[in-house]
């Protein structure tokens, strides 16, 4: 079985992955160097921010991010050397509004990862002793990880380049797809160049409304700007992930801290603006004041593919056989990355589905007078 998969980012890698492991052949396109969009834009936090405020369909998914990335990690380090450090840090968050409902969610799910304590100044600081005066107290959730995400691209990349199943074509933006009485049959590059596949798998990210036009059909995932900043503190010097009023601190193990993110939609801009640098920079200090004293290294911006709900649309598109969607994973695409990508697998090859697959199928996108105008 051959297949065509559009876009390269987590997405469309871990299809490509999925789906090499499995004997299909795939050819891989991006408009781009491959990985270089939101996936490596992120932060990396292997699970929904607050996971009470998302759909279950979002937390679902989530949870298979951390055994698969581990599992994938034992498997690709290896043969790329490359180690996407999957950091055990757990997470204080310091919304008080959130406490309480934090720890009911808490009660009432059974994954590891879902679990909380409300902590104590005395507590807090024993886990760690950077955080703020202001906080008395916090949720802490100990299971709480992140990936190292630009390692990850780095990984995947490495590895599927190296597979004899997989071609890949950076810098190919891929302008219309071949549709021929309901089906689709390949894909056209704005050269004009064409490439034929079994199957076609949209995973273009927050560029996915391109397809609109072709597909008669409204797509509703629109970019959502968010920036972040890079401290560079001595290794290990944060122990835990930081959030607080939707600003977070994730500590790599080197030492660097991504900080972010902001929210705005102004198009395809990857500007970042010095006045949401500071928003972002004063939240930091709010959470720990001592990050003031370290360098800020690096700035950027990503583009996150937003979709009603956050619920990607993953599945077969509506009224064209063997077009494929993994896109509009909004703010989770990262933790949900792995997941999605072996639910799709999954569907293409007609096998047993991880989830009930239902609730992520395009077939959404007929509903809701969303017909293309
Ligand atoms: C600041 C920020 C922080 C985030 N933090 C987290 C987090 O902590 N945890 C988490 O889970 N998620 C996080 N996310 C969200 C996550 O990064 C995204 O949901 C995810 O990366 C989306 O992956 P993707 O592969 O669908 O899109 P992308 O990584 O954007 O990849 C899409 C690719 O498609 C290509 N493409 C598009 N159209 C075409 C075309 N016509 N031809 C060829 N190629 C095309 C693009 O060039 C691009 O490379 C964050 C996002 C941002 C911006």
């Amino acid at each position: 079985m051959h297949i065509a998969i559009i876009g390269a980012g987590i997405s469309g890698l871990m299809t490509a992955l999925e789906l090499a492991e499995q004997g299909c052949s795939v050819d891989i396109f991006d408009q781009q160097q491959a990985g270089q969009a939101a996936s490596w834009a992120g932060g990396g936090i292997l699970s929904p921010m607050y996971p009470w405020r998302y759909a279950p369909e979002v937390n679902q998914l989530a949870q298979f991010g951390k055994p698969l990335y581990q599992m994938w990690n034992e498997k690709l380090y290896p043969i790329t050397g490359i180690d996407f450090q999957i950091h055990d840090t757990g997470m204080l968050i310091f919304d008080q509004d959130d406490f309480e409902v934090g720890l009911n969610y808490a009660s009432t799910h059974h994954e590891p990862m879902q679990q909380c304590d409300l902590l104590n100044r005395k507590q807090l600081e024993a886990v760690n002793p950077h955080i703020s005066e202001q906080f008395e107290q916090a949720i802490y959730f100990s299971q709480l990880s992140n990936v190292r995400n630009p390692r990850l691209l780095q990984s995947l990349i490495s590895y599927l380049k190296q597979h004899s199943k997989v071609r890949f074509f950076e810098h190919c933006s891929i302008e219309k797809l071949i549709i021929k009485n309901k089906k689709v049959h390949g894909l056209q590059l704005d050269d004009g160049r064409q490439f034929f596949a079994d199957h076609v798998v949209l995973s273009s990210g927050a560029w996915s409304k391109q397809w609109s036009k072709q597909l008669q059909r409204n797509i509703p995932v629109q970019p959502v700007q968010g920036q972040m900043l890079l401290f560079k503190t001595p290794e290990n010097w944060l122990p835990t992930m930081c959030m607080n009023q939707v600003m977070y601190l994730i500590p790599r193990q080197d030492g660097h801290i991504v900080c972010g993110s902001s929210m705005a939609e102004c198009g395809f801009n990857t500007s970042v603006d010095m006045q949401t640098q500071h928003n972002i920079f004063a939240a930091c200090l709010s959470m720990v004041p001592e990050l003031e004293k370290f360098p800020i290294v690096k700035r950027w911006a990503g583009l996150r593919p937003s979709s009603p709900q956050g619920i990607p649309y993953i599945g077969e598109m509506p009224n064209v056989k063997n077009l494929w969607a993994n896109f509009g994973h909004f703010r989770n695409g990262l933790c949900m990355g792995a997941g999605s990508a072996k639910l799709l697998r999954q569907l293409i090859l007609g096998q047993e589905t991880i989830v009930q697959a239902a609730a992520y199928s395009p077939e959404r996108l007929k509903q809701d007078n969303l017909v293309f105008q």
